[in-house]
């Protein structure tokens, strides 16, 4: 197929013809109106947003059907578009028009006429400036259809829209800010839209590899990856360091996200780099994230709470021992769900602890590990047999501990067919 050669035209203050007053005639307007034409409609009827446009005197409409002569009187028209719904006035339109020498497009049909409009959408924010012209393959709802994705994918970051000519050079100028990202649970697609945003308009990602990790290969080129996260063999950046990390970066100009699992305030050590980052008078906001601590019972088929089991639940560090989980607990309604982040270590001491507590030895517990990633895995257990089936299944971090009723949710999801085993 011959492609077509698309340009783009500059129609401020030049006369623009359009004939037909529908929606389709209406929306063209409202383009050309925005890109600075002169517009004249000619229409025997008129939507009610183009009989608002002549009211203000936006546009000229001649309330009567075309007539030969209008493109080139009072005025020549410079562009003519034809949108009547009848292929004979359409028809009778382009051929005035190619008999003048004026380019006409027929919206009815492209394939008679010598131009024709893409599927057209502007960026927004971030995106400022840029646009969006999608054409070709005789499908016009197929290219809105791509247009509109195009657009999505600009405003979520998916697609490289920052400015590149000029910010090297302003560089150094740039006062340098921080923004908390929560990366979500795992899954590349549960972090926030703003999150991914930002994290596309990075210099500099502050990383521990946990959460939303797989994005991380789709930065873009010049984006600086810092892994401050436990590597095989390597103790992890300690916290004091990963503070000094992001004020040192952002005085140097940079725009740093700091990527963490999950929600950046639960658990997560967020509200610390907040401070640390405020005390050094370092811009710094926070991007919300979906907890591991409600995400992942989810991805399990467990609802943290559920009308008639119970309607509340704790969401407890299990990392400096049990003492936190046990009064956390304690302190909770009885039918509770507990929830245990970074408690597979101390699993035997803090189930023992919440059966000592008064929790009945059959509770039912799911453990999940990688939950939305592809290595998810769950085993169901109940409080007094949970620490010898941890052990025995070799469960690992990251993982979170359900202890509740609620985990009997996943066994009626499954019988009815609605979870994998
Ligand atoms: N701020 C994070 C929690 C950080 S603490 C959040 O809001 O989710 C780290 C602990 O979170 C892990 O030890 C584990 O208990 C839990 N966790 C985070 N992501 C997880 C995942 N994908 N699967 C299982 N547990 C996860």
């Amino acid at each position: 197929m011959t492609p077509d050669y698309p340009v783009t035209l500059d129609v401020r203050g030049r006369r623009v013809l359009v004939v037909g007053a529908g929606p389709v005639a209406e929306r063209r307007v409202r383009m050309l109106r925005a890109s600075g034409a002169c517009v004249d409609v000619v229409a025997p009827r008129a939507t009610d947003g183009l009989r608002a446009l002549a009211d203000a005197g936006e546009i000229c409409w001649k309330r009567r059907e075309f007539e030969p002569g209008d493109l080139t009187g009072p005025t020549r028209a410079w562009l003519v578009h034809t949108a009547t719904g009848r292929a004979d006035i359409d028809d009778l339109v382009a051929r005035e028009a190619q008999a003048e020498a004026i380019w006409c497009v027929q919206a009815g049909d492209s394939s008679r006429s010598a131009a024709w409009m893409p599927a057209v959408g502007v960026g927004r924010g971030d995106a400022d400036g840029l646009q969006v012209a999608v054409t070709g393959g005789g499908d016009p709802r197929r290219s809105v259809a791509l247009r509109d994705a195009i657009l999505v994918a600009m405003e979520t970051g998916d697609l490289p829209v920052t400015r590149i000519r000029g910010t090297e050079a302003t560089r150094a100028e740039r006062t340098g800010r921080v923004a908390l990202v929560g990366g979500g649970p795992g899954a590349d697609d549960l972090i926030t839209v703003r999150g991914r945003r930002l994290l596309a308009h990075a210099d500099v990602v502050v990383t521990d590899r946990l959460g939303a990790t797989g994005l991380l290969d789709r930065l873009p080129q010049r984006t600086r990856i810092i892994d401050v996260g436990k590597t095989p063999g390597h103790h992890p950046v300690p916290q004091w360091e990963i503070n000094e990390i992001l004020v040192r970066e952002a005085k140097e100009g940079q725009f740093v996200v700091r990527l963490k699992g999950g929600d950046p305030f639960v658990l997560g050590r967020g509200g610390e780099e907040m401070l640390h980052c405020a005390a050094h008078g370092i811009p710094v906001e926070v991007v919300p994230g979906v907890t591991s601590a409600v995400a992942v019972p989810a991805a399990a088929g467990i609802p943290v709470t559920q009308r008639g089991v119970t309607a509340s639940f704790v969401v407890a560090s299990a990392h400096d021992g049990p003492e936190h989980v046990l009064a956390a607990a304690r302190s909770a309604a009885p039918d509770a769900t507990l929830v245990l982040l970074m408690g597979i270590t101390r699993l035997a001491e803090t189930a023992a602890g919440l059966i000592a507590g008064g929790r009945a030895r059959h509770t039912p517990v799911a453990i999940v590990e990688s939950g939305w990633t592809d290595r998810q895995r769950v085993t169901t257990t109940t409080l007094d047999r949970a620490a010898d089936d941890a052990r025995a299944a070799g469960a690992r971090n990251p993982a979170v501990i359900v202890i509740g009723d609620v985990v009997t949710v996943r066994h009626e999801l499954q019988a009815l067919g609605a979870l994998a085993p």
